[in-house]
């Protein structure tokens, strides 16, 4: 391995500055449960290591009136050990609860698996189901990006040379809504999901009728997918088996996966609509309280 220096911050401003002055050869550290054993494998030549676990900023969970801040280096464990988040975002916490075992989940963080741009990452479709927004700074100031737009590939993400993921920005849940994330894998000692949906969903004050939805898929592609055409068509109907059916055949046309050692394309197909229909109605349960 690259020998690398260790840095570690206390505050955003001095962490973009050495970002930046190491350009791509330095990257955040947070959990490292991704970091290590990709440097381990030398997918990179690091010349710098910036841990960010002393910047006080991105080790916090603030949740208000406005919606949920989540810390780029918050670990799991506390976000879902948190009961504010898992009443009222129990989505997120289906997916900060199956990323790794309790020792993964002790170090890694959602901003992690965010960054880390796997098309597997058990924790980004819940948040791009609930809009969430990712809070982004660099020398030059900070910027605003979609959760949905934020992976672009395998391992590749909007993030330039130099920017830092600052904290993941959850609105509040609109009334009568809920959400909810799971996957597929095929035996509990692999975890790396064969597929994965997030949805959120909205109902009117009946509870009866959809207002919007939105569906996250995981494991599909080359990234994280908005299935929009499925979360529409949910938009103004009623609650039924029938308008279900059709957001599931909708996701399972947004799919586009590859055919590999751990699963089909026609398989994980068929998975994303059965787990479609399995999280609207899991949401829909979760929106009626
Ligand atoms: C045994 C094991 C089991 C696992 N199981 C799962 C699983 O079930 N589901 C799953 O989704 N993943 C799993 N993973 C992968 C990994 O644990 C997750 O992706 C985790 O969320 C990464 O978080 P981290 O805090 O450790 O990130 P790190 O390893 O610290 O960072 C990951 C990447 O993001 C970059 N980065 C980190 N923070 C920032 C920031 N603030 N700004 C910009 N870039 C940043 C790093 O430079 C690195 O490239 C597993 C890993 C292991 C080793």
């Amino acid at each position: 391995m690259h020998p690398f220096a260790y840095v570690a911050p206390s505050t955003v401003a001095e962490a973009v500055a050495e970002l930046s002055k190491h350009g791509d050869r330095a990257r955040p550290l947070a959990g490292g449960t991704d970091l290590l054993v990709k440097a381990r494998a030398n997918v990179w030549e690091l010349d710098a290591v910036v841990d960010i676990k002393n910047i006080p900023e991105l080790m916090t969970l603030t949740i208000n009136g406005s919606g949920l801040s989540i810390g780029a280096g918050v670990p799991c464990y506390q976000v879902y050990d948190n009961s504010e988040i898992a009443a009222q975002y129990p989505g997120i916490v289906d997916g900060a609860s199956i990323i790794g075992g309790i020792q993964i989940q002790s170090r890694a963080g959602l901003g992690g698996n965010l960054c880390n741009a796997a098309p597997s990452g058990d924790g980004i479709p819940s948040l791009i189901a609930l809009s969430a927004v990712a809070k982004i700074a660099s020398v030059n100031g900070t910027r605003e990006v979609a959760i949905e737009n934020f992976c672009t590939g395998p391992s590749r993400t909007v993030l330039k040379a130099g920017e830092l993921l600052v904290s993941i920005e959850v609105p509040k849940p609109a009334a009568n809504s809920g959400a909810a994330y799971t996957r597929f894998i095929p035996r509990n000692e692999m975890d790396i999901a064969v597929a994965g949906v997030g949805v959120f969903v909205q109902l009117d004050a009946s509870g009866k009728n959809f207002e919007s939805a939105r569906i996250a898929l995981a494991s599909v592609g080359p990234t994280l997918i908005l299935a929009s055409a499925a979360g529409d068509s949910l938009a103004g109907k009623p609650v039924n088996d029938e308008t279900i059916a059709a957001a599931s055949a909708l996701a399972r046309d947004a799919a586009t996966p590859i055919t590999d050692m751990r699963g089909t394309i026609e398989q994980r197909k068929q998975l994303v609509e059965v787990l479609t229909g399995r999280m609207i109605n899991k949401a829909v349960e979760r929106a009626r309280g």
